[in-house]
């Protein structure tokens, strides 16, 4: 199997994974989960009418020869605060002085501040005249009933769950938080409760890659380290195939001779419909599927696993945490400083976004090389450096997108 056009990559993990179910999620729990129905607005918001200001409120009508020189004085019939309502009715010439809040009593239609009048505890006078309707907070100003206030598929934001539960909601049906099972391979690999030998190094690839699935959604459980042999690694993959929803290895993926873990996948019967993608970093992987479970082989190296995971197989994965805007979010971004280096295949170097004077500019990473992971320090974008074209020099454009 040859090498995979990346954006082709991209659509082919895409068209192989859907969410993997719904549940019910408390306001408590709510924030980033993804929406499975949308959020219909069951009744208006605010459901009465209420006063903005501490104030009074009264019949605009008694207020239309009011000025300054020609003073309206109303009598105070009733004193509510927020949460209260006004037992009598305002008619003509009268007032009832309310707080923040409170309903607008029956038989009013405006509202003053009480800064704007002058008054004693059984009068107001007022110094304009005042239309009806003025400084009415209305039914419905903030949403009206049967509004669609969010549709499904959206992360829930702080509006959202502002909204859901100035409506009443306790619960909301979201997707299931999908879970995937890390798989570390290689006999020099080494988890941190180990000892580490000379010539052996630390698995970092086990947390970058959790942290990185964090970020896409997804809980994430660590399955274990596997040696360089294929019953290893597929005791580890069955073992993922029974707890989490999609696995991510690394390692062992490439072509030399403990490159096994296409080979374990095969024995367990998976599909491997990519066998490396046609870029850098992170060209040496595999996905493939097997009852619908998604595998991502991907490379040991810990910056080209990384780069794998956020550039190719990203949209999927947002795609399976229920997400309906899953895609990149490309823009065009201008490079700060020369990137020389060449290459036939599309390069995906990482780095910090940064808006200024409504341009985004990429600050590339110093090194972008395959080993290199403390370049991912402080980056959330990545610029897109098509074949052959390489240099591209500063305050040149290319594309890339925000993770
Ligand atoms: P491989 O893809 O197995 O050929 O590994 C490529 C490089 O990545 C080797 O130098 C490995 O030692 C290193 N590597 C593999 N797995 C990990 C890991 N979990 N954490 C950090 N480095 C790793
Ligand atoms: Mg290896």
């Amino acid at each position: 199997m040859g090498k995979t056009d990346y954006k082709e990559a991209t659509e082919l993990l895409i068209e192989n994974v859907s969410p993997i179910g719904t549940c019910m999620a408390g306001l408590d729990d709510l924030y980033g989960r993804i929406l499975a129905e949308d959020l219909l607005a069951g009744e208006d918001v605010p459901y009465f009418a209420k006063s903005p200001y501490d104030g009074y409120a009264f019949r605009a009508d008694d207020t239309s020869d009011c000025s300054k020189e020609n003073p309206v004085t109303l009598k105070v019939i009733e004193n509510i605060k927020a949460g209260q309502c006004a037992k009598n009715e305002v008619i003509s010439g009268t007032a009832v002085r309310l707080m923040t809040g409170a309903p607008l009593p029956k038989g009013a239609d405006a509202i003053c501040k009480y800064e704007d009048t002058s008054f004693t505890e059984s009068e107001v006078t007022l110094f304009r005249p005042y239309a009806a309707g003025e400084n009415v907070i209305t039914i419905g100003e903030d949403f009206k009933k049967g509004t669609v206030l969010a549709t499904k598929g959206t992360r829930v934001d702080i509006g959202i769950i502002g909204t859901a539960s100035s409506l009443g909601f306790n619960e909301i049906k979201v997707y299931k938080r999908p879970i995937a099972g890390i798989l570390s391979t290689g006999d020099e690999i080494v988890d941190p409760e180990e000892e580490m030998p000379y010539g052996k190094i630390r698995n970092s690839n086990r947390y970058t890659i959790a942290a990185a699935l964090n970020q896409l959604g997804f809980d994430t459980v660590y399955l274990g380290r596997a040696d360089d042999n294929v019953t290893a690694i597929a005791e580890l993959i069955s073992k993922g195939e029974e707890i989490a929803d999609i696995i991510v290895s690394t390692g062992g993926v490439s072509v030399g001779d403990y490159d096994l873990v296409p080979d374990a996948m095969e024995q367990k019967g998976y599909r491997i419909f990519t066998r490396g993608v046609n870029m850098k970093p992170g060209m040496a992987c595999a996905y493939g599927v097997r009852d619908g479970k998604l595998l991502f082989a991907l490379s040991g190296n810990p910056a080209s696993s990384l780069t794998n995971l956020q550039c190719i197989c990203a949209p999927a994965l947002r795609k399976l945490t229920g997400l309906s805007d899953y895609g990149h979010k490309v823009i065009q971004m201008t490079l700060k400083k020369d990137f020389k280096k060449g290459s036939n295949a599309v390069r995906f170097i990482r780095g910090a976004l940064e808006l200024k004077e409504g341009k985004a500019f990429l600050n590339a990473s110093y090194d972008q090389g395959n080993i290199v992971i403390s370049s991912a320090i402080n980056c959330n974008a990545y610029g897109i450096i098509p074949p052959n074209v390489s240099p591209v020099l500063s305050g040149e454009t290319v594309e890339g997108f925000l993770f």
